[in-house]
């Protein structure tokens, strides 16, 4: 009986609990948080403004595994039931306004919050879309209660905090500071975010005077032009195409360390990979400017506009895709933007044959189908109706929306008002029909671009006899890629003569090097790139073993990305070249086995682990730090360490 009793509790709950937006509305939220990154613990209170909109006999804030000590409604003690993953207050609301709930809690949060060791140092981030905020902040899980946040953070003097909105003070409290950030327009709690770890800051004025914060490590001066290239002008450049003012009072960006994805859009304060954090060598392979315009465009589509739920997820991720595409032709040009559409229009050509292709408005799509698929319906509804009737459209419906939450129709709607006639049809071919309209996308991109119409046609493994002279005419470097790519013997001495991404593809492909190419192919270890480097070393070592000496000293001081590829590789070529630095193999060896190691991201400790499985070498240091990965925040670090150490187990 106890089960079922149970069972039929839970029903009854989920059932009250479904519509609380129909009866409460959260206002406002003053937070007041001390973070203690040493100890990996938060504790401090909330307190909520609400108005009652229709009678109701409970509210719920939700709070997920956070130890609550006290609440207080109208500033009297009340009695609270907290469940797993809400603090219930149950009382007789009568329709009124500003009422105010005051939470009392501690936490040592396991999602949502993370606190991460970077090197010496210790950082503290957050991440609440898809983890709920309420996990490290009793807050509301729904996305279409907005609330106007204030936060008080205390922490000690040695660390930055960043959050959301403008920092109003910061004062000294003993050994911490308090830092007070004020937001002036309310958001949803998912976009709550704060970042706490040892950061300089650049800071640069929008041409509408916005204040664009760049967040860096100390030791990172020289990585942030690079690393923030291109971010004022895009601002500048989405603030008037999309027409509509940035909405918040300032713009911050923060790296942090072992970040569970690329970026988040939390409001006026984006956090970021630190993996982006590049030098300009590294900008050339692996950049952060479309990431950066990503999130920059959900500042508008995501945290000024939400959408109302699952089904209507495109309006956030297709939105921030096809205008951070919009801001890369800006910088890029025209032949960027219609390539990277064309390549999405093959992926979700592919998806469509693999049978995985799904509605735009199906809440389980793929993120190509949200994100890519979303962008594509932007490109070819602006084709259809023309640049203004969609900048109009698109304005009214942030307008009308703004602060606030919308779903697919209320964009349709704007649209068709502007256009002044129905796209019913569109629509369901676009939006709503299973398959993405494949033929429709490339024929108008081949209206649309010359470059992909000769992309189409150059294909080496049809046709072989023009490839060594198209590899030095004037198509695209797209068209050059492909052939390489088909047919690496094609390339000539001349062929060496092309742009960076030419040459990464020659690096890459031609795996067997001609005695007559050895020293142009040598060439490519000084471009600037690292995954060229990379290649181009890996290739000559293998083809010319009696330079292995030679290539080795030339390349020793090169690290790469903050994977370190380069000098993974490096270490592993060395260890297999017998009499270069004979003296040294053990600490190689050590260092190498070293980066498997906490103090490392997530993907550097994957290639170490990944090289020392292919040299059979993993030794007890190593598989203790094997150990110590399955249970890190990362599920691909997760995952990977699993199966690793099963294969490693199989072979004993
Ligand atoms: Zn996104």
């Amino acid at each position: 009986m106890k089960q079922f009793f149970i069972i039929f509790f839970i029903f009854l709950s989920s059932l009250s609990f479904a519509q609380q937006t129909d009866y409460v509305d959260f206002t406002h939220g003053m937070v007041k948080l001390e973070v203690v990154p040493d100890s990996n613990s938060i504790s401090g209170m909330v307190a909520y403004k609400f108005d009652i909109k229709k009678p109701v006999d409970s509210i719920f804030v939700d709070a997920e595994n956070l130890d609550i000590a006290d609440v207080f409604l109208n500033n009297e003690p009340i009695a609270f039931n907290q469940l797993k993953d809400k603090v219930v207050i149950k009382n007789q609301f009568s329709t009124s306004k500003d009422n105010d709930v005051l939470i009392l809690y501690s936490a040592k949060p396991k999602k949502a919050m993370y606190f991460v060791n970077r090197g010496e140092h210790k950082q503290v981030w957050t991440q609440g879309q898809g983890k709920y905020t309420s996990n490290w902040l009793p807050s509301i899980d729904d996305v279409n209660d907005k609330i106007e946040f204030d936060l008080l953070i205390t922490c000690d003097k040695k660390y930055e905090v960043v959050s959301n909105g403008l920092l109003v003070d910061k004062q000294v409290n003993g050994s911490s500071f308090i830092w007070h950030y004020d937001m002036q327009k309310p958001m949803s709690s998912y976009l709550v975010a704060l970042a706490v770890g040892n950061y300089s800051k650049k800071t640069e004025t929008s041409k509408s005077g916005i204040p664009l914060e760049y967040y860096y490590y100390l030791e990172d001066s020289l990585k942030v032009e690079p690393t923030y290239r291109y971010s004022k002008q895009m601002f500048d450049y989405l603030e008037e195409e999309i027409a509509v003012p940035f909405p918040w009072q300032n713009y911050k960006q923060v790296p942090v360390h072992d970040f569970l994805y690329a970026g988040m859009e939390n409001t006026s304060c984006t956090i970021f990979s630190d993996a982006y954090v590049v030098d300009s060598i590294g900008f050339n392979d692996r950049n952060y400017v479309n990431v950066n315009a990503h999130e920059l465009a959900h500042q508008w589509f995501g945290d000024l506009v939400t959408a109302k739920s699952g089904e209507h997820h495109w309006l956030q991720e297709g939105f921030a895709t096809y205008y951070a595409l919009l801001a890369e032709k800006e910088i890029f040009g025209n032949e960027y933007f219609y390539f990277a559409l064309f390549d999405t229009a093959q992926e979700l050509g592919r998806q469509d044959v693999a049978g995985e292709g799904t509605s735009l408005l199906n809440p389980k799509s793929s993120s190509l189908t949200f994100y890519q698929r979303g962008a594509w319906v932007l490109h070819a509804l602006r084709s259809k109706v023309g640049d203004n009737v969609f900048t109009q459209a698109v304005k009214n419906y942030l307008v009308k929306y703004q602060f606030s939450s919308a779903e697919t129709n209320d964009f349709i709607t704007e649209v068709e008002k502007v256009y002044g006639a129905k796209l019913t049809s569109f629509f369901n071919l676009w939006v709503e029909q299973k398959e993405f309209p494949f033929d429709s996308a490339i024929h108008l991109l081949q209206k649309q671009a010359v470059k992909i119409n000769e992309y189409v046609m150059v294909d080496c493994e049809a046709n072989s006899s023009k490839c060594a002279e198209q590899l030095t005419s004037y198509i695209s470097d797209k068209a050059k890629v492909r052939i390489i790519a088909q047919n690496p013997q094609w390339v000539t001495k001349d062929a060496f003569k092309n742009s960076l991404k030419v040459r990464q593809a020659i690096a890459q492909y031609m795996t067997v090097i001609p005695k007559g190419l050895k020293e142009e192919f040598e060439s490519l270890l000084d471009d600037k790139s690292y995954l060229t480097i990379e290649s181009a070393l890996y290739n000559l070592w293998v083809n010319f073993p009696e330079e292995r000496t030679k290539y080795l000293f030339k390349t020793r001081n090169i690290h790469g990305f903050s994977d370190k590829n380069v000098r993974l590789l490096w270490i592993v070529l060395n260890l297999n070249t017998p009499f270069y630095e004979a003296d040294n193999k053990a600490a190689l060896y050590n260092e190498l086995v070293d980066y498997t190691s906490e103090r490392y991201d997530a993907d550097l400790r994957i290639n170490a682990f990944n090289y020392l499985k292919m040299i059979k070498s993993c030794d007890d240091n190593c598989k203790k730090n094997l150990e110590n990965a399955k249970s890190h925040h990362n599920w691909r670090l997760v995952k990977f360490a699993k199966e690793l150490s099963e294969q490693l187990q199989n072979k004993n």
